[in-house]
């Protein structure tokens, strides 16, 4: 993974030191002496990442962040500060001040690629959602009003002695509001917490308990959408905890404060995703629902038509696909208004629902007409679903708003193929049309099973209905 850094500090041979750490092969990188210098810098060539010192004569780190979040090219470029070693108070107040992480002068190399590796994913997440979606608010990344800002559930992990990391948890002052929970590692990977937003979990010694739960906790579906942030001081072990999948990683001397800011801020980022999420999947649902019915709508079964068909399969299933259409349904609304009509196509709807079962696949395909695949079942099955459902509904009164109750009956067209048939699903919905068709010819609220010969031809154009009353 590449990237283009920044590092801009006073003294040369912290500069030189930080370039020095990083592998040159993947990243760029750039010096910059001053702020003055730096920001020219990056207006010329925005980077990824910058490391800024925060000793930097003349630095006023809160308008720098501000000042890099407010330009569109350089919105999504991470700020790391680095301060002295151990200086607590320092990395609060880089925190506060708006930097998105804190680094020793004198880091760890392996720490500190692991750290660059993790911005970069972030980075390209953050792009890659807003591009799917178009819009920051489309896609729920836009803040939340505070108002409605769900309260921070933080689980702390303890592996082996379990009072060092309560000792730690109950540090935490009350003002950060936070549910706080402990949990064992053995209870957290048999059962981790649905509501808990981040994991902090901690490696004392040489247990490696702690990371073999990373794996467990972001593949649990109960925990795989949690944020994780990894206390440790180890640097010896192979693949850092960040590539592991932690979100964020901070040594075993972090301070209580350093510890809650960075837990909100991993909770604030679980929250914005989660409501990206759920924005996505309820445009998904409604590009694909019938809002009247709730049933799916047309384009869901085009889709659905389309990835079951049976000629694109080595391994065809036998299917019986039904057209189903209300019978004179304009009598309806002419004679009961377009409200009745459409609560009588909901009620349809539901009944049709009703009797299918799990695994059959219902749409409203046009306006009072529903189109239903039975996967693997033959021709006697078949018959005696679309008998069920002509049945029911022809059996069910529906009282209107007027308190008429109004029968309805439906036609039903009704296409087979066995496992050994070649035929498309295209030509079994032709085939189903022209069977429901003919049913209508016939006299509606009836059955008719598609021919051969319907396989062959195009269902009739035009059918003029018998309009009939409905008492
Ligand atoms: P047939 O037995 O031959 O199917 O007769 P029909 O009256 O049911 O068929 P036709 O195609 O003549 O009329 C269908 C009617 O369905 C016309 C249209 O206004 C009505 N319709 C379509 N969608 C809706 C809807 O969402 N709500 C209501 N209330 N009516 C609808
Ligand atoms: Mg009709
Ligand atoms: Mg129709």
């Amino acid at each position: 993974m590449s990237g283009h850094v920044l590092i801009i500090d006073a003294l040369s041979n912290r500069r030189i030191h930080l370039r020095a750490q990083l592998d040159t092969a993947a990243y760029a990188v750039d010096l910059a002496e001053s702020q003055m210098e730096g920001l020219m810098r990056i207006q010329d060539d925005p980077p990824d990442v910058v490391i800024i010192a925060d000793d930097l004569p003349g630095l006023r780190l809160r308008q720098f962040c501000k000042t890099l979040r407010a330009h569109t090219r350089t919105q999504l470029t991470t700020i790391v500060v680095a301060v002295a070693c151990e200086n607590h108070s320092a990395r609060v107040s880089a925190l506060i001040a708006g930097a998105h992480d804190v680094i020793d002068h004198q880091s760890d190399p392996g720490d500190l690629k692991a750290r660059l590796r993790n911005f970069m994913r972030i980075r390209q997440f953050t792009e890659d959602t807003r591009h799917q979606a178009g819009t920051d608010r489309l896609s729920g990344l836009a803040e939340a009003s505070p108002d409605f800002a769900p309260k921070t559930v933080a689980t702390f992990i303890a592996s082996g002695d379990i009072t060092d990391v309560s000792s730690r948890m109950s540090e935490l002052s009350e003002e950060t509001g936070f549910v706080t929970r402990i949990m064992s590692a053995q209870t957290a990977r048999r059962q981790p917490d649905p509501d808990t937003d981040v994991y902090v979990l901690f490696e004392i010694g040489q247990s490696t308990e702690a990371r073999d739960l990373l794996g467990a906790l972001q593949s649990h579906p109960t925990s795989r959408h949690a944020r994780i942030l990894f206390v440790t001081d180890s640097t010896i072990a192979a693949a850092s905890p960040l590539d592991l999948g932690a979100q964020d990683q901070v040594p075993l001397s972090v301070s209580p404060t350093e510890l809650a800011l960075r837990i909100r801020r991993l909770a604030r980022r679980k929250h914005d995703a989660d409501r990206a999420r759920k924005a996505t999947n309820e445009l998904g649902e409604k590009a694909y629902t019938d809002m009247l019915t709730k049933l799916n709508n047309r384009a869901a079964a085009e889709e659905y038509l389309q990835k079951t068909d049976r000629a694109l399969t080595d391994q065809p299933r036998p299917m019986a696909l039904l057209m189903v259409d209300i019978d004179h349904f304009k009598a309806i609304n002419d004679n009961h208004g377009h409200a009745a009509g459409d609560d009588i196509l909901a009620h349809i709807a539901s009944i049709l629902k009703d009797n299918l079962r799990e695994g059959d696949f219902l749409a409203r395909y046009g306006g009072e007409e529903f189109l239903i695949v039975l996967p693997d079942v033959g021709a006697g099955q078949a018959r005696c679903v679309a008998q069920r459902l002509r049945n029911t509904v022809a059996s069910s009164f529906k009282a209107i708003e007027d308190g008429t109750h109004i029968r309805a009956t439906v036609s039903i067209g009704l296409a087979l193929v066995s496992r050994t048939d070649r035929k498309s699903t295209k030509d079994l919905r032709r085939a189903a049309d022209s069977a429901l068709y003919e049913a209508k010819r016939n006299g509606r609220n009836r059955i008719e099973m598609a021919s051969d010969q319907d396989f062959q031809t195009l269902p009739p154009q035009h059918i003029q209905p018998v309009v009939k009353r409905l008492g």
